[in-house]
């Protein structure tokens, strides 16, 4: 089936009768600037300078060490968990935000690994895909190497069922590839995890806030996600955790500190877990970043009123189908292969290219002309293409700006501009 041939006016027409499209003047974006990197870095909210002056100028400044008990620095943590909890579909008091993913990852899964050695000595696998985002596997080897387990890497979304077994511990998945941005039928393959007595985590970094969750109906035992990315909660922010709250009070998890002690005030030798899902922090919550992280949750519940993630999820599937017929029609030719999912019910919200060459180039060309996004290297070795990644974000991106988006990278093809020498040179961070 073709699609007719889309315009910019088009592009207009679906930014004019957009329910969504006030919510970007939540965020302060450069002008001109075209940023297709929030499953990357989210962009700053306008709520963020000011809250964060006033963290640092009134609470700390002047209130001082009083601020732990008068500007409710303590409960932060839980105050912040609560609100991401409903882009995740699960209730108030079931996620704290804290700590790295990677950290958090470390956390769950050890505690995930430690309740089957309980029950099950004879499950000693962790099945993941190869694909993975490699914090999650160097995560998983870290803890197979403790627990005397082993890794067991799928290479595509179709042998994950058949990998898991009577030996399968746990089946760790992240829910949207970050590279491909292939989402995962979390409810079937948790339920096909649990039907081979695994236990399953969830990495939702590029999931919350991006597509629409509910981890307990749909069979998650463990989830952890990322706080910079669709949160906007500003470079390294705080980190989230979930646990099924008949798991969360079943173990002690690896980091047992202080803050996670049921009386951190009682200053006792000896650790007793605090109750539930608080029991995942660890030490003193870092209070600038979570004011900073709760600034950019708040810019995700405003939608809300308007529908909530279902509705920014029908706009991110729009946005990226844009894209994606967008280059299609106006970039064919130039080498260029769609890897994201056509299929809306495979797609995160990314568009992910492949080309056999020039990926790198062309990213940087895009940028130089205000238009972010960006590459991540394959490995010719394993037949994993190089992939030019163009993030969309519902609460801020506009169809126009994918058009636009488009049109320039048509132009730099067009023109080989990419071949540029200036292009060429790689920085430390892509
Ligand atoms: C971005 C990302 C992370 C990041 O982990 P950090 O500990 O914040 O560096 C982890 N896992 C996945 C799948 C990611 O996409």
């Amino acid at each position: 089936m073709t699609t007719p041939e889309l315009t910019r006016e088009h592009a207009r027409a679906l930014d004019e009768a957009d329910p969504l499209a006030p919510l970007r003047a939540q965020f302060d974006i450069p002008e001109g600037l075209i940023y297709l990197d929030g499953n990357s870095l989210g962009v700053l909210p306008r709520a963020t300078p000011a809250r964060v002056q006033q963290v640092v100028a009134q609470e700390w400044g002047q209130g001082l060490i009083g601020s732990w008990n008068t500007a409710g620095w303590m409960t932060l943590p839980a105050r912040v968990g609560d609100a991401i909890a409903r882009l995740l579909g699960v209730g108030a008091g079931e996620v704290v935000a804290t700590d790295s993913t990677s950290l958090n990852l470390y956390k769950v899964l050890d505690v995930a690994l430690r309740l089957q050695r309980h029950d099950a000595p004879q499950r000693r696998v962790i099945v993941s895909e190869r694909s993975n985002f490699p914090t999650d596997l160097y995560i998983a080897q870290s803890l197979a190497g403790q627990h005397g387990c082993s890794l067991r890497l799928v290479e595509s979304p179709g042998q994950i069922e058949a990998a898991l077994g009577p030996d399968s511990a746990v089946l760790l998945l992240t829910h949207v590839n970050y590279r491909t941005g292939r989402l995962h039928d979390m409810a079937a393959l948790s339920a096909a995890a649990h039907a081979a007595g695994a236990l399953t985590v969830w990495d939702l970094a590029h999931s919350a806030g991006a597509v629409p969750l509910q981890l307990q109906a749909d069979g998650a035992d463990f989830a952890v996600g990322c706080g910079y990315k669709y949160l906007n909660g500003g470079p390294g922010a705080p980190a989230f955790a979930w646990v099924r709250p008949e798991l969360a009070s079943h173990e002690a998890q690896p980091l047992a500190g202080w803050i996670g002690h049921a009386r951190p005030f009682a200053f006792v030798p000896g650790y007793e877990a605090g109750r539930g899902i608080t029991r995942y922090l660890s030490g003193t919550p870092p209070i600038i970043a979570l004011a900073a992280l709760e600034c950019g949750v708040q810019t995700l519940l405003a939608a809300e009123p308007l529908g909530g993630m279902a509705a920014l999820r029908r706009k991110s599937l729009a946005l990226t189908r844009l894209f994606s017929e967008a280059v299609e029609q106006r970039c064919a030719g130039h080498g260029l292969a769609l890897v994201s999912p056509r299929d809306d019910a495979l797609r995160g919200s990314q568009v992910c290219l492949s080309r056999a060459d020039g990926g790198y180039a062309i990213v940087q060309a895009l940028i130089a002309r205000g238009v972010i996004g960006d590459f991540r290297a394959g490995d010719a070795e394993s037949q994993v293409p190089d992939i030019l990644r163009f993030g969309v974000t519902p609460l801020y991106t506009r169809f126009v700006d994918v058009w636009d988006a488009v049109e320039h990278l048509r132009q730099v093809l067009e023109a080989g501009q990419w071949r540029d020498p200036r292009f060429q040179q790689q920085a430390a961070v892509t």
